[in-house]
């Protein structure tokens, strides 16, 4: 039994939920270390490395991992990105709580280490195109995409996984195309998504459509909106280029979010 047991929020708890049982994991960003603590805890993993750049959030994620008695299993590691992991030494990553684009320049720059990682497990706090291309241009499957809102907080959690073997390769980079494959949705009008909203909107949670999803996409028409009014009436050509191609893309969501919402009713 443990001094104490970590209690996760709705996000992590999400996050959690996705590791494979029994898998080796890399928490990049881990600051204080619950992740790792509660999945060795609760069983699901019985060896973990919690990477920290920063010296402040490497101290809380030691502190935790030792009163939590777990120093033997969870290696708490000072260094930027992938670094602190060797190629071949954990089967699972999970980056949460960043900017998209920090997300992907991580695995980017991490990439010779990512030989033996099957799941990465992803929670961009903006940005999650930036996460999406990234996986899609490195022959990462997206399999699956989870929104939640907690405190007033919207996130989305992207897990993938990629084939390493020759075996099944076909219907792996099949699956692949399938994914950002042109597609039109609504039994209330047609509206037809190109790759480039696919990665904007998620493919997964444009076909759930949830509550919860339906509810960011209206807020970030508001905010898109607040821009596009802040853009004023400027005759300069490149001005009235910019203000013309963010009402295209807004009408696009919005006629997305017409076609699903009526579909739910
Ligand atoms: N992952 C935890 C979560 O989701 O609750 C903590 C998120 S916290 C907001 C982001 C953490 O990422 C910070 O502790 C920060 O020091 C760390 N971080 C930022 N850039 C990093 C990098 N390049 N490599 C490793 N850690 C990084």
């Amino acid at each position: 039994m443990y001094n104490y047991m970590i209690k996760l929020s709705k996000r992590l708890e999400m996050i959690a939920q996705r590791v494979p049982q029994g898998s080796r994991v890399a928490d990049i960003g881990s600051d204080h270390a619950l992740l790792p603590t509660y999945l060795v805890q609760q069983g699901m993993i019985s060896f973990a490395v919690a990477g920290e750049v920063n010296e402040g959030p490497r101290d809380a994620a030691q502190n935790q991992v030792r009163m939590a008695g777990l120093a033997e299993k969870i290696s708490v590691r000072l260094g930027n990105g992938l670094a602190v992991i060797e190629p071949g030494e954990v089967e699972t990553i999970t980056i949460a709580g960043m900017g998209g684009s920090l997300i992907s320049t991580i695995l980017e720059e991490g990439k010779h280490k990512l030989t033996g990682v099957r799941t990465l497990i992803l929670q961009p706090n903006v940005g999650e195109d930036f996460v999406r291309r990234w996986l899609d241009e490195n022959g990462w499957l997206l399999t699956g995409e989870t929104i939640l809102e907690e405190d007033g907080k919207i996130y989305e959690i992207l897990t993938a996984t990629r084939n390493e073997s020759d075996e099944n390769r076909e219907a792996f980079e099949s699956m692949r195309g399938q994914l950002y494959a042109q597609r039109v949705i609504g039994q209330n009008g047609e509206v037809s998504l190109d790759k480039e909203m696919l990665m904007r909107l998620g493919p997964w949670l444009v076909a759930e459509a949830s509550p919860v999803w339906v509810n960011k996409w209206q807020s970030e028409l508001l905010k898109m909106d607040r821009v596009r009014s802040s853009m004023g009436q400027s005759e300069q050509e490149s001005a009235k280029l910019k203000k013309e191609s963010l009402t295209q893309e807004m009408n696009q969501i919005q006629e997305v979010l017409t076609c699903l919402q009526k579909v739910q009713l």
